[in-house]
């Protein structure tokens, strides 16, 4: 990812190098090929005007003094600015006071949120964590079987409510009915509390699409469980849908954080940039393959200088 962006940002910007003096007409047309590079890459559009606007401001007001040329001034705004729109300071994840800490997952069918619920498990596990996952998609066929694969493989416990799945010891103690996800997540939660897991990582239903219904659900798991943490989990593939997608998932369940996946994949990159800008939530993790060890916490100073080559 990133691929095409990044050549063409540092191709505009190594026109700069060597000028003495940048004028207003050298400035003007960098930020002309930034603007397209951007716009190239799906960056949502709105996000793209405050940047170039903000780009040109700084660099038009620059002092040419210090160690640094002009072309090398530029360049070091476009980094800032792009640490910015990708949320600044580097945001972990906030535990709650009194464990155990509620994790609610959120986004699309196919996002990765199952697959995100293994990688959290193991790195929670990895900082000394005892997290506890509850399996709460009950409308993709499977799902609850992968989450107890995902688990298994991160050596975490799932709560799942079906016989003989249930952490609890088989058959179904705590009586809940399985086609009911909002039961199923309050009394993950409640197992939790009773066994004295730390954290528990709600996996919950997407669809294809925005719809409704999957709203809410979502809402009504978030309503039962009161998540100290709801991560949106959002495909960084799905380009220019990614901006409406984050939008509806605000207006309908509200997030705190955002967890990008699929940032292995050859897409460009528009979703990961636009997202902080558009929603206003901050990016903690980001997944970048299947296993669960691709995956770490976001840090945006490291993706703008991967961005800047
Ligand atoms: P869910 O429907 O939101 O629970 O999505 P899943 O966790 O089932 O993921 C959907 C597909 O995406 C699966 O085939 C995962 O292996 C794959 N996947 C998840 N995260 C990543 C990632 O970061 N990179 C890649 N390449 N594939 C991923």
């Amino acid at each position: 990812m990133f691929e095409s962006l990044s050549d063409r940002l540092t191709g505009a910007l190594k026109d700069l190098r060597g000028k003495g003096r940048l004028s207003g007409a050298d400035i003007d047309a960098t930020c002309r090929e930034i603007r397209l590079a951007l716009l190239e890459a799906d960056v949502a559009l709105p996000v793209v005007r405050t940047f170039i606007a903000k780009i040109k401001e700084r660099a038009k007001g620059a002092e040419v003094s210090g160690a640094l040329n002009p072309a090398q001034q530029v360049v070091k705004i476009v980094n800032e600015e792009l640490i910015g729109i990708l949320g600044g300071e580097t945001r972990r994840l906030q535990f709650a006071k009194t464990p155990p800490t509620v994790i609610m997952l959120a986004g699309l069918q196919g996002s990765g949120k199952t697959t995100l619920a293994g990688k959290l498990a193991k790195w929670l596990k990895d900082q000394g964590h005892t997290p506890l996952l509850v399996a709460c998609d009950l409308q993709r066929p499977g799902a609850v079987n992968q989450l107890q694969i995902v688990g298994e493989r991160a050596g975490a416990a799932v709560f799942a409510p079906h016989p003989g799945t249930s952490v609890g010891g088989g058959e179904n103690p705590l009586g809940i009915s399985a086609a009911d996800p909002i039961e199923v997540a309050r009394a993950g939660v409640e197992e939790a509390r009773a066994k004295q897991y730390d954290v528990v990582v709600v996996d919950t239903a997407g669809r294809l699409g925005i719809d409704a219904d999957l709203m809410a659900q979502a809402a009504g798991i978030r309503d039962a469980v009161q998540p100290d943490e709801t991560l949106f989990v959002l495909d960084a593939m799905i380009g220019q849908d990614a901006v409406s997608t984050a939008e509806a998932f605000r207006a309908g369940v509200g997030f705190t954080g955002v967890v990008l996946t699929k940032l292995d994949g050859d897409a460009r990159g528009g979703a990961a940039l636009s997202v902080r800008e558009v929603t206003g939530e901050p990016i903690l993790f980001a997944s970048t393959g299947e296993k669960l060890e691709d995956f770490d916490v976001f840090h945006p100073d490291r993706m703008s200088s991967r961005i800047l080559g």
